[in-house]
């Protein structure tokens, strides 16, 4: 089953609104035509939606936030609800990255609470997991990713997964140039599809998207995005400069 290869470009706490608006419009020219083989997002800092959003959107490329509320609205000072996001045209949502459960507290429980809300809102959320470094070295690399897309995807029912993305992201590979090989990705991503097709059944978890997160760059992306179970890729670093984030989806085609 052909899985459409998607590339998110996660910004983190990078660029103002000025500089993301110069470098969306650079990353519209850089990539014209290539949205018939891939989808690509690009997910900035929330204050910086508004002003990339006709110009990404106009050209083919998915919006996406990096975090939002599991609350509608009301008293939750700092908080960004689904509707606020809707309404700038965002349409995928980060849900879970290890920076949010590293130095937020976000677990399992509330993981899987804010992609219910996305979903049931009209966002499609990815969502992340991945061991770290010690849990790799100890051998339970496994057992974290069963505890974490069980957790994760509590209450998300067959329909709504197929509009789930799930980014496997070792924590050691996160910012630290170091990479998975093409093969661990490629066995963690085929785990992470036998528990969906466990959960969710075959049909389903053939169609899920499972992108690779960590130290993805334009000299890498062509190897990991060659592996049978890698359908694309969730990039940090180095999404920030257009030219090489344009060379890696080219790369990766
Ligand atoms: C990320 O933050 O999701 C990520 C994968 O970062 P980097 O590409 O910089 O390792």
């Amino acid at each position: 089953m052909a899985r459409k290869l998607f590339i998110a470009g996660n910004w983190k706490m990078n660029k103002t609104a000025s500089e993301a608006a110069a470098d969306v419009k650079r990353l519209v020219e850089l990539l014209s035509g290539v949205g018939d083989k891939a989808r690509v997002a690009v997910c900035p800092p929330f204050t910086a939606l508004d002003r990339i959003s006709s110009v990404a959107r106009s050209a083919g490329m998915e919006l996406g936030a990096q975090n939002l509320s599991d609350k509608a609205s009301g008293a939750y000072t700092g908080e960004v609800s689904a509707q606020m996001l809707l309404d700038l045209g965002v349409t995928q949502v980060i849900v879970g990255h290890s920076e949010r459960r590293q130095f937020y507290g976000e677990n399992d429980s509330i993981v899987s609470k804010k992609a219910i809300f996305a979903l049931a809102s009209g966002l499609c959320p990815i969502v992340c997991v991945g061991e770290t470094l010690e849990e790799r070295e100890a051998g339970s690399t496994e057992k974290v990713l069963r505890t974490q897309i069980s957790g994760s995807l509590d209450g998300i029912s067959a329909e709504d997964m197929l509009r789930t993305t799930i980014a496997y992201e070792p924590v050691w590979a996160i910012g630290t140039g170091k990479t998975a090989t093409p093969q661990q990705a490629q066995d963690a991503h085929a785990f992470i599809r036998s528990l969906l097709s466990a959960k969710y059944g075959e049909t389903c978890a053939q169609k899920v998207i499972i992108q690779y997160g960590g130290s993805v760059k334009a000299s890498n992306s062509k190897e990991l995005m060659a592996m049978p179970d890698i359908d694309g890729a969730l990039v940090g670093g180095a999404s920030l400069d257009p030219a090489g984030f344009a060379d890696l989806v080219k790369n990766a085609l």
